[in-house]
């Protein structure tokens, strides 16, 4: 075939059977796998130890949740584990140009630049702006700025996340996972928010459109937290399907965004899919539930959309032992790697702020992308059924109601190879 191909389970989900199937196909260790013509061997891991310089002028890391030992504890257990060795490194800063794609041109310049570089800058350009950024301490009480490191280590991991989603979109690579920090994703135009400065899956993506000859991308995130700046960024455009699985909690959780009836505008409408959980911690969430929202939402629209090109906004704080003001759901470190494996997919490190759990759940997604490990998910079954909660047996109407709008971009015909 001349593109990639998307292989899936045939999911015997329709309007009106909205139970989550038993799966009538033998279990797909990979639920998520593209073949291509050419074999790719490598996988590519981006990470800049630059990055790690990134932290509050306090000094204190422990009063803090975004902190630089999770980009350095993944790093080393990755090392451990004789990952690194088998995949191509990347590293690079994202030019301004590329910041452009997504945040405005004085955003860009307020944040983007070292002190060096800003005082070279024309003053009437940045529009007085320029004294602000110098002056500014703490965006706000999660989000603190380092002169002159945040706008380096910023660049860094958009940059990073670029060089992957490019090389993978090229077919250079098979897959990626970029270990990045600051994250990104609640990055909107023209404000930071939430530790994120760029948007780097989000840059990402545009990159890709920009640069490469792939028509689809689908944007996945799994962070527990919805992804704002990235639903913004693509909100009317049709050609990148934004799906968030996020606790919601009709509203109270942050960023507060995310909500189901938030489906996409003009030509994007039914584009945008937001998973919402509610109902607390009363009790966690689980993989029980995340497989089902996989299985029953997810996977059937992304399989509809059929995408070229898949990047993951892997955020780990669903991951059981997040604090529960960042999370506290109880998803396993394998079940995060589920659907990952085999494909051309390019993981973005997001959130996840307990080491162990970070270092378990990007162990076991980076060994999926690597093709190490075979995972056998389908012996759990959904026990959301009577929670107030994401009613998947309800709501599956409505999603697909809104996948059945989606006209505007022809589906490609899919090789039958099952
Ligand atoms: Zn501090
Ligand atoms: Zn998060």
């Amino acid at each position: 075939p001349s593109g990639p191909v998307l292989l899936w389970p045939r999911l015997n989900v329709f309007r009106t059977q909205s139970s989550p199937p038993a799966p009538s196909v033998s279990p797909s260790a990979h639920p998520l796998r593209f073949t291509t013509g050419t074999v790719l061997v490598f996988a590519g891991l981006a990470y800049d130890p630059q990055m790690e310089r990134h932290q509050c002028s306090c000094g204190d890391n422990s009063l803090h949740h975004e902190y630089p030992e999770r980009t350095q504890s993944i790093w080393s257990r990755l090392n451990e584990r004789g990952s690194v060795r088998e995949c191509l490194l990347c590293t690079r800063k994202a030019s301004m140009k590329e910041l452009q794609s997504v945040h405005s041109e004085n955003y860009v310049l307020m944040y983007g630049c070292n002190p060096l570089h800003q005082a070279k800058l024309d003053n009437r350009r940045l529009g007085g702006k320029f004294q602000h950024v110098v002056l500014l301490f703490k965006v706000d009480n999660d989000t603190f700025w380092n002169e002159p490191h945040t706008s380096t280590a910023s660049r860094l991991a958009a940059g990073c996340v670029t060089d992957l989603a490019l090389k993978v979109a090229q077919r250079e690579l098979k897959n990626g996972f970029a270990v990045v920090r600051p994250p990104g994703h609640h990055a909107t135009h023209a404000s930071p928010l939430g530790f994120c400065y760029f948007n780097s899956v989000a840059i990402a993506a545009k990159q890709v459109q920009q640069k490469c000859n792939v028509s689809k991308i689908l944007i996945l995130d799994w962070d527990v937290h919805h992804g704002n700046g990235t639903q913004e960024a693509f909100y009317s455009d049709p050609s990148v399907l934004y799906i968030s699985v996020h606790r919601y909690d009709h509203g109270l959780f942050f960023p507060g965004s995310g909500d189901p009836t938030e489906v996409g505008a003009g030509a994007g409408e039914g584009f945008n899919v937001n998973v919402a959980w509610t109902g607390g911690l009363d009790p966690p969430m689980g993989d029980a539930e995340y497989l089902a929202a996989f299985r029953t939402v997810v996977m059937p629209i992304a399989h509809e959309f059929s995408p070229d090109l898949v990047l993951v906004s892997a955020g780990f704080d669903a991951v059981e032992g997040n604090p529960d003001e960042l999370g506290g759901y109880k998803v396993t470190a394998k079940c995060t790697s589920h659907v990952v494996g085999g494909g051309r997919v390019v993981l973005a490190l997001e959130g996840g702020h307990q080491l162990r759990a970070l270092c378990d759940a990007a162990e076991a997604c980076v060994s999926a992308l690597l093709g190490m490990e075979v995972l056998d998910m389908t012996m759990l079954t959904c026990e959301c059924e009577g929670r107030d909660s994401l009613c998947l047996r309800g709501d599956i109407e409505s999603f697909y109601s809104v996948s059945a709008g989606r006209a505007s971009v022809p589906v490609r015909p899919r090789a039958e190879t099952m």
